[in-house]
């Protein structure tokens, strides 16, 4: 039972006053009967039907539905009541097009409670559409659409079905069979139409309620004992009001007409009387509420989505384009040149590195020309940005054991180590010394017999012996921990000459030198390495040990069958300094060997000095350089300068192991340049730029951890340091450049976040435009707002995941070719080649940060349109196609 107490329904009207469609109703509907709501257009009709039906809500006044109060109803609780309690039919039909009809009457039935075929086909079979179940409406005419409307109010078992002009566009004859099936319906329960036909209302309500202005103006009921029946009684026919006679009932008539000449007929009337109201008990009922079936959801948001998939996947396509320039901008920023140098510095195993001051001529390399004095600011600078440590002065004339650069050329990895305490260790050695085991006893043998720590003379093929001394050093600094047995056939990369370690013999060096070397280990704890050379250089011990670590100890023996055959066949253009042989200067005790002894095939030595290259390819057969202070000590000379040198012949003698009796062969060399400082790399010959002139010219520091090498970095390149790897530098400006973009990365952040909610908020908002009427007749039928809207968190999940692969992939491959664009561009503006560099990989975090963000966004861009769901009332769609 429906009560309707002093219901009244105003609309507010822009800039009138406010329009009151239903005025102060009161009204008492029952369980059953049909019940016209008659009058004409405006005065209304529909307003109160959709009042009755939970689609508006009244402004004042109130409709109790069996014990539920319809506007003190939550939204929820008033859809629930649309979808189990009433059922509406309307003049459009507003069945959903892209159904056909029996899922049109599903749908109806799974919005209610659950599906069930049998309940539907039968229903389908009253509305005599079960030949068209698999339809869809437009393939179907008014009065058929209108059929699956009724169908579809029916399905449910609602207890009250509510028609707006259920018959308004269709013919007589169609209209007659609706109002027909309606009017079965309603034998069993409530049946409202709104209807401005009175004719209809005569012939087919129970009751008839005309409206005008919004107020109920006649109230009449089709009287109880009204006897519509066909029937003949006293000689009166009695013929019924609304229909024809059926045949059965002609048949009886025909008889009666034969036999009694008397009959008189009567039309039974059509009579109404005022409707008295009656106090009856009202029924409690519960509302139930169901959830759409998951089959259903799908159906819907195929359908939904249906016309959408290309622009969708454009759009897919762009966010996730977006979110790849994201997530590689991210990247870069988050590229870290400290690590990035480590891993640099790594690689060439440095863990120290010497610093040089000055500027990169043309060719990327450093100008002796253009070195500058190293600055206390400047040290001051490093230790302000955070460096923790000592700087060491590597005096110029510091004796240096071992070449002080171009080492580490090789990439393999290889026992090597660095440099700043070649001073004393010799670190790198001077190279790999050619000869015979006999040479070797007769240098450090003890009874004719070397003694061997570890190892063997023999071993692998390019294997080298090395004496404690060297085993030692590598040890220092490759791990305290190792023993000598531990870097046997380990690969020795010393300057220039590589090997295997075959074995490590014994000098005694240890007990020898103890007293010096304890002094040396010492000043690695405390003393400035760079005075150290001032402390030690009137020990006599000291320079004992200089003189003979020069000569000996720091080298690789690589007893080979055939180094004879090699230093005589060997073309020693390329080569900068030679080994094993010695330079006879007279015929007393000068003779020099080579200190640096770099044996170095073509390959090597391009990598070591690349701008020498065209220099050295100039040398012709037997045209050598030597360096500077190697050429005064051999000449007897003090050149200061590379510019006092002229070219001069000398004759070399090979000798087999150092034993001036036994000489392999001579080879008449001219030396055609040389280079500044003691051997350290070498520089055209035509520079006249004085090395000498200041007495530090190179600075070390141990880069031992992160922030070390983070303080250095940055200083470096700031204060023009060359610290010996243009890596260094290049990893500065590069840091220049990010910070410039961390300034107003936030912005770019925001800005990339906008516009990837834009395109999402885009698709969810014209998704849901798209679909808006559907959505309106589905909510008008009684689809809660929480079913629709699992539709659509369907489509912002698939969006969603679908941009998160889309993305992935699209980042891991973006990412080398981001890494490829970037690095050309940073190689022509810092005119370096940064080819092992990688400024730009798939970090995980950022891709996790990003996902992140897509599923934010792809949340409210879905939220917010769903704001827009819930605005969209059922009302107002029902009403727009009217
Ligand atoms: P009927 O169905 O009897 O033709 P309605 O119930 O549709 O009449 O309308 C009743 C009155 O309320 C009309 O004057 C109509 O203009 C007005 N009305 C209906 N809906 C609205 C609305 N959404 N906003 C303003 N006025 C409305
Ligand atoms: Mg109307």
């Amino acid at each position: 039972m429906i009560v309707l107490k002093n219901v009244t329904k105003r609309y507010k009207i822009k800039h009138k006053s406010d329009c009151v469609a239903v005025n102060n109703v009161s009204l008492t509907l029952p369980d059953k009967g049909m019940v016209f709501i008659i009058g004409k257009s405006g005065s209304g009709k529909s307003t109160l039907l959709n009042l009755l039906g939970g689609l508006d809500r009244c402004s004042s006044g109130e409709i109790v539905v069996d014990g539920n109060v319809l506007s003190k109803l939550s939204s929820r609780s008033l859809t629930k009541y649309r979808s189990s309690y009433v059922g509406f039919i309307f003049q459009d039909y507003h069945v959903l097009d892209n159904f056909t009809v029996k899922e049109n009457v599903e749908l109806a039935l799974d919005i209610a409670s659950s599906e069930n075929e049998e309940r539907v086909n039968k229903v389908l079979n009253q509305v005599d559409l079960s030949m068209y179940a698999d339809r869809y409406p437009s393939e179907l005419s008014g009065g058929q659409k209108q059929r699956i409307a009724i169908a579809r109010a029916m399905v449910k078992d609602s207890k009250a079905i509510l028609c707006d002009e259920p018959t308004g566009n269709l013919d007589n004859k169609t209209s007659s069979q609706i109002l027909n099936i309606l009017k079965k319906i309603s034998l069993e329960k409530l049946v409202v139409i709104v209807s401005h036909n009175m004719v209809d209302a005569n012939n087919y309500a129970d009751r008839i309620i005309e409206l005008y202005d919004g107020q109920i103006v006649r109230d009449r009921r089709r009287s109880d004992n009204y006897n519509n029946e066909f029937r003949i009684e006293n000689d009166v026919v009695y013929l019924p009001h609304y229909r024809d006679l059926s045949s059965n009932e002609l048949i009886i008539l025909n008889e009666e007409i034969e036999k009694n000449d008397n009959l008189t007929f009567k039309q039974v009337d059509n009579r109404f009387y005022p409707t008295v109201e009656s106090n009856q008990e009202m029924n409690n009922v519960q509302l139930s509420s169901s959830r759409m079936s998951r089959k259903t959801i799908s159906k819907l948001f195929k359908i939904f989505f249906r016309h959408k998939k290309v622009g969708i996947a454009i759009s897919v396509f762009l966010v996730s384009l977006l979110v790849v320039c994201f997530a590689i901008f991210q990247s870069f920023l988050n590229f870290n040149s400290n690590k990035e140098l480590s891993k640099i510095l790594n690689k060439y195993d440095i863990n120290c590195i010497p610093l040089q001051k000055g500027t990169f001529n043309e060719d990327h390399n450093i100008a002796l020309g253009s070195l500058y004095k190293v600055t206390d600011e400047d040290i001051q600078a490093f230790y302000d940005n955070g460096y923790k440590g000592n700087v060491y002065k590597k005096y110029n004339n510091t004796f240096i054991f071992a070449s002080s650069s171009s080492n580490k050329v090789d990439n393999e990895s290889a026992i090597s180590v660095s440099r700043i305490f070649s001073m004393f260790y010799a670190t790198e050695t001077l190279g790999v010394i050619n000869c015979s085991k006999e040479y070797l006893v007769s240098l450090y043998g003890v009874d004719g017999e070397l003694n061997m720590l570890a190892g063997s003379l023999e071993g692998k093929d390019y294997g080298v012996v090395i004496p404690d001394y060297l085993a030692d050093s590598l040890i220092f600094y490759k791990n305290k921990e190792l023993k000598y047995d531990d870097i046997i056939g380990e690969y020795y990369n010393g300057s220039y000459k590589q090997g295997y370690i075959n074995g490590v013999f014994d000098t005694d060096y240890e007990e020898k030198y103890d007293e010096i070397i304890k002094m040396y280990e010492d000043a690695f704890n405390d003393v400035d390495l760079g005075n150290l050379y001032d402390e030690l250089i009137d020990n006599e011990l000291y320079n004992d040990f200089l003189a003979n670590a020069l000569t000996y100890l720091g080298y690789g023996y690589s007893i080979a069958d055939n180094y004879k055959d090699t230093l005589i066949n060997k073309d020693f253009r390329n080569y900068i300094g030679i080994s094993g042989i010695r330079f006879e200067i007279d015929d007393e005790k000068n003779y020099f060997t080579s200190a640096t002894c770099i044996f170095m095939d073509d390959d090597l030595f391009n990598k070591a000095y690349p701008s020498y290259t065209k220099y050295v390819g100039d040398l012709k057969e037997n045209e050598i350089v030597l360096g500077l202070s190697f050429y005064n000590q051999m000449f007897g000379t003090s050149y200061t300068s590379i510019s006092e040198f002229t070219p001069c012949d000398v004759v070399v003698s090979f000798y087999e192991n150092y034993n001036s009796n036994n000489l392999i062969c001579e080879k008449q060399y001219k030396i055609v340049g040389v280079i500044p400082g003691n051997t350290k790399g070498i520089i055209e010959v035509d520079d006249n730029f004085d090395l000498y002139q200041y007495d530090v010219i190179e600075y070390g520091m141990i880069l031992d951890n992160q922030d070390n090498i983070s303080a250095v970095s940055m200083v470096a390149d700031e204060r023009g340091f060359l610290i010996n790897s243009v890596d260094a530098t290049k990893m500065g400006t590069i840091n220049r450049v990010l910070e410039v973009f961390d300034d107003f990365f936030l912005f770019i952040e925001l800005f990339f976040l906008l516009i990837m909610f834009i395109f999402l908020i885009n698709i969810g908002i014209s998704s849901i435009k798209k679909n808006k009427y559907d959505i309106g007749v589905l909510r008008a039928i009684g689809a809660s707002g929480r079913d629709i809207m699992r539709i659509f968190i369907r489509q912002s999940i698939i969006v969603c995941l679908s941009i998160c692969i889309v993305a992935n992939i699209g980042i891991f491959l973006g990412e080398y070719v981001a890494n490829f664009i970037l690095i050309s561009a940073f190689e022509k503006i810092l005119e370096v080649s940064l080819h092992d560099l990688v400024l730009i990989s798939y970090i995980p975090k950022i891709v996790i940060k990003d996902l992140f963000y897509i599923v934010i966004i792809s949340f409210l861009s879905f939220v917010i349109p769903q704001m827009l769901l819930f605005k969209i009332k059922p009302i107002d769609i029902i009403r727009a196609k009217e």
